[in-house]
């Protein structure tokens, strides 16, 4: 891959980033109940985490972790390991729920 290439990736990474909520995002997925400033609990998709759930979402800085499992990142993170995609897949689809400017739900579980 030449750099211009690359670049070209790179911003568009950033521009899907940007323009993806990953709240939404992940409330497809899983429930999340806002905990106030700007964060999110459920139950941590990965480790099934007993109560009280351990899983948080940070809207403002677009980021989760886990208490429980110390699984963290961003709505790339979690789509990749949630459902064992590659990347440049979820990229994809990321980028064309930007694009429509969408967040309808579509995604369908692991099978
Ligand atoms: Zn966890």
């Amino acid at each position: 891959m030449n750099e211009e290439r690359k670049g070209q990736i790179f911003a568009q990474i950033e521009e899907v980033r940007k323009r993806t909520d990953i709240v939404a995002a992940l409330r497809k997925h899983m429930e999340l109940l806002y905990a106030g400033n700007s964060v999110y609990v459920g139950k941590c998709p990965f480790c099934k985490d007993p109560d009280p759930p351990m899983f948080n979402v940070h809207k403002a800085r677009q980021f989760f972790h886990c208490f429980g499992c110390s699984e963290k990142g961003d709505v790339f993170t979690f789509l990749t390991k949630l459902q064992n995609r590659q990347f440049g897949d979820v990229l994809e689809e990321l980028t064309k729920e930007a694009e429509a400017g969408t967040s309808r739900p579509k995604l369908s579980l692991v099978p």
